[in-house]
């Protein structure tokens, strides 16, 4: 034998390992090719080096699919995430959407359908009025033997309910007014046989009135009795007090602060159901 065992013994784990020289390798070959022991050594530390190889590539392996289920894991975290904001974005912005679009719609409508007239030669064209009454209290035309001080016009048909108010101060010669208050007590409306006639007031206001709605739905109607043979009548549906185009004091003294109101317009049955006759 060329080389002693104890010399090839030494160069069996760098043989089995591949990490010898060529040369090496060589010697160990023809060494193990005709001495049984050495050979015998071979093959066991072969096969502890195979299994340590084969162990070390499952842990590998099971490591990897560790990883692999982390990251998928993850992934499908990120998508839920994903899944979850993307559905939170689109319903903001069909939420800005829509409070945009009302917004807009209700600013062009609001612009849409809005009159406004102090020119008495105006009076009695009541452009588009859409309330809720027929304006039964104002005077059909205006005569001679009256004269006028005020006379405004404003009509604007909103989104929710229209905003009006009119406002007409005149004064009658002495026969005339007498007239005109015949005509104010005589105002009556009829619905299904039913009649309900204009109310005279004395407690809700500065001054006596003749009233056709009271704080119903936010609309008032009626002719004040002035004195000196003056009538200012009044429409208003949806006014702000501070919005009032003549004096405070010709206002109700309890203006917007009553819960339920009257209208002569208005017929209610015990059902609770209630028919406009406007
Ligand atoms: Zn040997």
């Amino acid at each position: 034998m060329k080389y002693s065992c104890n010399l090839i013994r030494d160069l069996l784990p760098l043989y089995c390992d591949r990490v010898c020289s060529k040369d090496s390798a060589e010697a160990v070959q023809e060494h193990i090719s005709t001495c049984e022991e050495c050979k015998n050594i071979y093959t066991e530390m072969q096969q502890s080096v195979s299994m340590d190889r084969a162990i070390y590539e499952k842990q590998q392996l099971a490591s990897m699919q560790e990883v692999k289920k982390k990251i998928k894991k993850r992934n499908t975290i990120f998508a839920s995430i994903g899944i979850v904001a993307g559905i939170l974005f689109v319903i903001i912005v069909i939420r800005v959407l829509l409070v945009a679009g009302v917004i807009i719609f209700a600013v062009q409508d609001g612009r849409k359908d809005c009159y406004t007239s102090t020119n008495i030669d105006d009076y009695g064209v009541f452009e588009e009025f859409n309330g809720y009454s027929k304006l039964d209290i104002f005077p059909k035309q205006l005569s001679d033997n009256m004269e006028v001080y005020k006379y405004s016009y404003y009509y604007a048909d909103t989104f929710l309910d229209p905003t009006a108010q009119i406002y007409l101060e005149c004064s009658y010669e002495e026969d005339a007014y007498s007239k005109e208050i015949e005509r104010l007590e005589g105002i009556q409306e009829e619905y299904e046989g039913r009649i309900q006639p204009i109310v005279y007031d004395t407690d809700s206001f500065s001054y006596p009135a003749y009233v056709t709605i009271d704080a119903d739905n936010h609309c008032y109607e009626y002719a004040l009795l002035i004195g000196e043979g003056k009538i200012a009548y009044v429409f208003l549906q949806f006014i702000k007090e501070e919005d009032i185009v003549f004096p405070a004091e010709y206002l109700p003294k309890e203006y917007e602060q009553k819960e339920t109101g009257y209208s002569i317009y208005l017929f209610e049955y015990q059902n609770g159901a209630r028919h406009g006759v406007y």
